[in-house]
């Protein structure tokens, strides 16, 4: 069933709001997998129920907005990730990053093309399966009115207080919630403490580290913070990219150079692919263009 967004309107909030409204729904559908079935080997059993190792491609993928059906935001994506991949996608602000990975969430689906997990088509999976294995740290992250501890523990809700306090040191965040008197019940949110850009970050990211998914999605994760905090947030990140597939939306370059593959996305279609060192090569590519603008505004500063 496809969630309607309505009249919201950014990707963190849609995010938010999502997250919010799915809370309910997958207790259902855990329970309802928790239901025993009579196995029927004549079938074919359309649900796979296995883990997912982190390959992840697009096949073709169309996509509109179903607010807006007339507006082909993604027209035509192709790529490939193999398990463990560092993969960035970059191109144009409004070109349909932040829709990509909504599409790998399984927020919508596609109106024509295949998104496959380990070269399964989506469908062969239930939505708790792929839910459980992708995690994503968006550009502004939103806690819910709640301790600290309950925002972290929500990548895993029955997670012990020992993985809690290891998750927020790995994600660099375990000395400033220790500052606060009440450390880990420090309540955030509207009637809490209000959390920096990158507190809240470090909090979305041992968050993940706790979920531990197969496929991790970073959609411009650090381009809001200062630089002090972009740096504490860089060194969570590689902690979080170690071992899993990461999708890497990236407004500054110079995270992506070490990239294994680079896919520009531009008008809704992949424009050009490959590693840093092959892009910066194609002659009037868009990607060389980004990167010589990126290369001379630091020149100037
Ligand atoms: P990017 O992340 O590359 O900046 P987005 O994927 O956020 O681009 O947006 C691509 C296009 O889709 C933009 O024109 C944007 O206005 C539109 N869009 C984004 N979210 C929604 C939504 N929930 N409903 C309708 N249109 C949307
Ligand atoms: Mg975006």
């Amino acid at each position: 069933s496809m969630f309607v967004a309505g009249s919201m309107g950014s990707f963190p909030e849609l995010y938010a709001n999502i997250q919010k409204a799915l809370g309910a729904s997958e207790r259902v559908l855990e329970i309802l997998d928790e239901v025993p079935e009579k196995v029927d080997t004549t079938a074919d059993s359309k649900i796979i129920k296995q883990p997912i190792t982190g390959a992840i491609s697009f096949k073709h993928v169309a996509f509109s907005y179903p607010t807006r059906p007339d507006i082909k935001t993604l027209k035509d994506i192709s790529f490939e990730a193999h398990a463990g991949d560092k993969i960035a996608i970059v191109g144009p602000s409004g070109t349909g990053k932040s829709t990509l990975a909504s599409l790998i969430l399984q927020f919508y689906k596609p109106d024509a093309g295949l998104i496959c997990y380990d070269q399964k088509p989506a469908s062969d999976y239930s939505l708790s399966d792929i839910r459980n294995q992708v995690a994503i740290v968006p550009q502004d992250v939103l806690l819910f009115g709640g301790t600290i501890r309950e925002n972290i523990a929500y990548g895993k809700l029955d997670a012990e207080a020992e993985e809690i306090i290891e998750a927020a040191k790995r994600a660099n965040a375990h000395s400033y919630i220790m500052q606060f008197p009440e450390g880990y019940d420090t309540l955030v949110g509207e009637r809490g403490v209000k959390l920096s850009g990158g507190q809240r970050q470090r909090i979305a990211i041992a968050r993940a580290l706790l979920k531990d998914p197969a496929i991790l999605i970073l959609d411009e994760a650090t381009s809001s913070l200062d630089s002090e905090s972009e740096r504490q947030v860089q060194l969570a990140l590689e902690e979080l990219m170690k071992n899993r597939t990461s999708i890497i939306i990236a407004h500054r370059l110079s995270t992506i150079y070490d990239a294994d593959k680079i896919i520009v996305v531009n008008e809704g279609v992949v424009s050009e692919s490959g590693t840093h060192n092959e892009l910066v090569q194609l002659e009037n590519g868009l990607y060389k263009h980004l990167y010589q603008l990126q290369s001379n505004a630091k020149v100037d500063a």
